[in-house]
């Protein structure tokens, strides 16, 4: 049974042999006598060994796939067999023939963790050698560094380096505000469960923290402002929260203009008549915040077109036509003075589209205005609508009046082509 063994890894070793140089052999046999390789895992066709680097920094992985005869190494050399390789087939090889186990000295081996923590409401950071069976010991050193006498090899794994780098000059304690993002940036790509936050692990997210905007109801208006993720657990004083087991950058500006922030920091009320402001704040700020609102009464989603109402009544001999603009079938809202009057308080107010209310306006100015004779003014939505009817069809003078006389006066025009902002409705009086 035992002669089994030696005949699994004779023809490895027998292909390893076949492609070392003889001066990459002769390598490989010195580190194996120097014991310097370790035995990582094993399972039914590959073994991984970890050759330590004996006081530098870094060590290297070797997997050598018995079943397939493949191997590999995480050292530059471009030969198809390195010294590494040659160790590791060896060092099993002889280990199989006698019968003993390969070493697995894990005491020998540290792995960096990071240790976030909390100092005086001040997010602080440590970098720590971890090893099987020992206490955790502060790694103030460069990674690149010559290690100290004694000091076991450190395992690094991906982002060691990066964070390394990110650390600069400052080794533990505080993270400097200005430092922050660059080493949030670096912990990201540090895998597995290497970084905790007092103790409980933790995970890095790049994804900023930012204020959002919240939107109630106030009586019949609204209230707008900023308040904090509800996520956020901890906000630390150096630019970063920890939010639900994340430890996230943060963006106390996002994007916002510092006078706007002051007012929305403090609240900003709006009357049911300012939705459309409101809108526009909400509209502006979405691609930078989220927005929560807890109204129904604002109209969500896609912008709804205005739409002209004609509303025709017959007095005496001549016909009438009032012109309203409104939004929603059936209307909830009417443009009024160039403001917006709900219809119906509890519908969502609408989003208004200003444009598209020029546009109608020029139309209608179009089609009756340019023939108008005087104007007339008389007060608005004095009649209800009886049927729909274009004044087109019907023949004679065509006078186009504002509906607000009370901005306008008995005889000053509306600006032509606009729906002005003093006006009501419209009365076209054939
Ligand atoms: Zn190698």
């Amino acid at each position: 049974m035992l002669a089994d063994k030696p005949e699994k890894y004779d023809k490895l070793f027998k292909a390893i042999q076949k492609k070392a140089t003889p001066q990459v052999w002769s390598n490989g046999v010195s580190l194996a006598r120097d014991k310097r390789l370790v035995k990582e895992s094993e399972d039914a066709d590959s073994v991984s060994f970890v050759v330590l680097a004996g006081g530098r920094g870094k060590s290297l992985e070797v997997q050598l796939f018995s079943e397939e005869l493949e191997w590999q190494c995480d050292c530059p050399s471009p030969a198809d067999v390195c010294e590494h390789v040659a160790a590791a087939i060896i060092t099993l090889h002889a280990a199989d023939k006698s019968g003993e186990e390969v070493p697995t000295h894990r005491a020998e081996i540290a792995r960096l963790a990071y240790r976030f923590y909390d100092e005086d409401g001040v997010l602080a950071f440590e970098r720590v050698r971890t090893q099987e069976g020992a206490r955790e010991v502060p790694h103030m050193s460069l990674l690149r560094e010559r290690a100290s006498f004694g000091a076991p090899t450190i395992m690094e794994a991906t982002g060691d380096l990066d964070v390394d780098l990110a650390m600069g000059t400052w080794r533990r304690g505080k993270v400097p505000r200005t430092e922050m993002a660059k080493l949030l940036a670096a912990l990201v790509k540090c895998g597995g469960d290497r970084i905790s936050y007092e103790r409980q692990p933790v995970q890095v997210s790049l994804r900023a923290v930012m204020p959002q905007l919240l939107v109630e109801d106030a009586g019949r208006g609204f209230f707008a402002r900023l308040v904090g993720d509800p996520d956020v657990e901890r906000m630390f004083k150096n630019g970063a929260a920890l939010a639900k087991g994340q430890i996230r950058p943060v963006d106390a500006d996002a994007g916002i203009q510092q006078n706007e922030r002051n007012m929305l920091e403090r609240g900003r009320g709006f009357d049911g008549g300012d939705a459309q402001d409101l809108q526009h704040l909400i509209h502006r700020l979405e691609s930078k915040i989220t927005v929560r609102s807890t109204t129904t009464r604002l109209a969500q989603g896609e912008v709804e077109p205005p739409r002209l109402v004609l509303e025709n009544t017959n007095d005496d001999e001549r016909l009438s036509v009032l012109a309203t603009l409104v939004y929603g079938d059936p209307a909830v809202a009417r443009v009024d003075r160039g403001a917006l009057t709900m219809l119906d308080a509890k519908s969502p107010v609408p989003f208004r589209d200003e444009r598209e209310e020029n546009r109608l306006a020029t139309r209608l100015f179009g089609d009756w205005g340019s023939r108008s004779g005087d104007v007339r003014s008389s007060r608005g939505r004095t009649r209800s609508a009886s049927r729909r009817s274009s004044t087109r069809s019907s023949a004679g003078r065509t006078r186009t009046s504002c509906a607000s006389p009370a901005r306008h006066g008995r005889t000053s025009p509306c600006r032509a082509g606009r729906w002005s902002d003093a006006c009501r409705s419209m009365q076209v009086v054939r």
